[in-house]
């Protein structure tokens, strides 16, 4: 038995699912705040290219990959599917165990999938500029990789805490050539405005998004680029649960059980969106205790950033204001969480669980230790939910089929490691 499922790269899906079409019903469309209307396409064209505009509204089911954006994501992809037979034999269990591994990318997770495709969009509208915000690094580094290899110049807004505590990230940012300024920032009226009330203020994804989007609305060579939560970005990711679906048939396997992490949804939506009409597979989205908005946020309509200038997205939401406490997996302390995803929790297509931070981390360890893979932390938590389902089905000796996408890599967040091994995680 192969222990790794490879693709060749001309065995690449060359078109991205669209589930919109799909949904069980239609999604509550984005508001303008100012009207309470559904937003005008015209609208966004402020910050996002035609294409993209067109992508988030589409109903068409598949849409086709260009093959500019083909080349690239051939640097790293297809990705592997891998049977975690060694973490299987240490949990004793009859469960097949089955990884996608999204850290081979070169910024080591899932996100220069919809990153790419959104610089090349971008680039082919004549857009020469992109701003956007990042927590602790891996959506600005996927963008900064991307906008590089489209020749685009790169502003990325980067939480003031995370600029001073996680270096190497902005170090890989400006390696591929992008501006990395600390948020909140002067340069901007949201920016200065935080910082009249709290010069010392640590920053938050709220506040860089608000300075992210006031760059690009004043700037008309520059759009905004946002790495999750919106229609188009979860389409881009499609591209992995099209290939899992390859691969698994390549293994004569089918799944029973699918598990993500979730911050926003887009690893989520991109692994188990193409399953999402198969019968007889459970869908288990995880998210961090400290910021559980699937399972304790309400279902309403709410803005993406503190300062209120995106439009009201339809989504489970803790409220705008929340700041959630600082966890290390820094890409699930987001408010809100994707529309389609959203209204899937909420029609019970997919289950959502919540786990607490220390067993994460326990069960991040457990992983390197047998597979060797030191996943990210936002990556644990799927990790944790799938030994969870691996002792059940121990218990009652059903050989189910478990697969799940480990987001990225962790080699940029060994400090999170150290202070779980010194016990210093609360
Ligand atoms: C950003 C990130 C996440 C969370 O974002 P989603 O949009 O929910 O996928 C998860 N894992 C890794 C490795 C990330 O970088």
């Amino acid at each position: 038995m192969d222990r790794k499922i490879h693709l060749d790269e001309n065995e690449m899906p060359d078109r991205w699912y669209n589930i919109l079409p799909d949904l069980p019903e239609p999604l509550p469309p984005p508001l303008d705040p100012e009207t309470n209307e559904p937003v005008k396409p015209e609208k966004l064209g402020a910050i996002f290219p035609k294409e993209l505009i067109r992508q988030e509204m589409s109903d068409e089911r598949y849409i086709r990959i260009p093959e500019e954006v083909l080349e690239i994501y051939r640097l790293w992809r297809p990705t592997p599917l891998i049977r975690a037979t060694r973490l299987e034999r240490y949990l004793k269990t009859p469960a097949k165990i089955y990884y996608k591994y999204e850290g081979v990318s070169p910024p080591g997770s899932h996100k220069p999938n919809t990153a790419v495709a959104q610089a090349y969009y971008n680039a082919k509208e004549g857009v020469e500029r992109l701003t956007t915000e990042t927590g602790a690094g891996q959506w600005g580094s996927a963008l900064a990789f991307a906008a590089n290899l489209f020749d685009m110049d790169c502003r990325v807004y980067m939480v003031k805490a995370s600029y001073y505590q996680k270096p190497y990230r902005r170090v890989l940012m400006e390696l591929w050539n992008a501006e990395v300024i600390p948020s909140p920032s002067n340069l901007t009226e949201s920016g200065r405005r935080v910082l009249e009330n709290d010069p010392d203020s640590p920053g938050s994804l709220g506040i860089a998004i608000s300075e992210a989007v006031e760059d690009a609305v004043k700037d008309d060579g520059t759009n905004y680029s946002l790495g999750s939560v919106l229609n188009h970005v979860m389409l881009h990711q499609t591209i992995i649960g099209l290939e899992v679906k390859r691969q698994l048939e390549i293994a004569e396997e089918s799944p029973d059980v699918m598990v993500g992490c979730v911050g926003g949804g887009s690893n989520f939506a991109g692994l188990v969106y193409p399953f999402i009409k198969d019968d007889g597979v459970e869908f288990i989205a995880v998210e961090p205790e400290s910021c559980p908005t699937l399972t304790r946020g309400e279902y309403r309509y709410d803005f993406g950033d503190i300062a209120g200038f995106t439009p009201l997205l339809k989504m489970y939401t803790l409220g705008k204001d929340f700041i959630p406490p600082p966890i290390h997996a820094g890409g699930l302390r987001y408010h809100g969480d994707a529309p389609t995803l959203s209204l899937l929790v909420k029609s019970g297509i997919v289950e959502a669980r919540a786990v607490p931070q220390i067993d994460t981390f326990r069960a991040g360890k457990i992983f390197a230790e047998t597979e060797g893979v030191v996943p990210a932390p936002e990556s644990t938590h799927a990790i944790k939910v799938v030994i969870d389902e691996a002792l059940k089905a121990k218990k009652t000796g059903e050989e189910k089929t478990i697969v799940f996408n480990l987001s990225g890599h962790g080699h940029f967040d060994l400090k999170a490691y150290q202070d779980f091994m010194e016990g210093k995680l609360a």
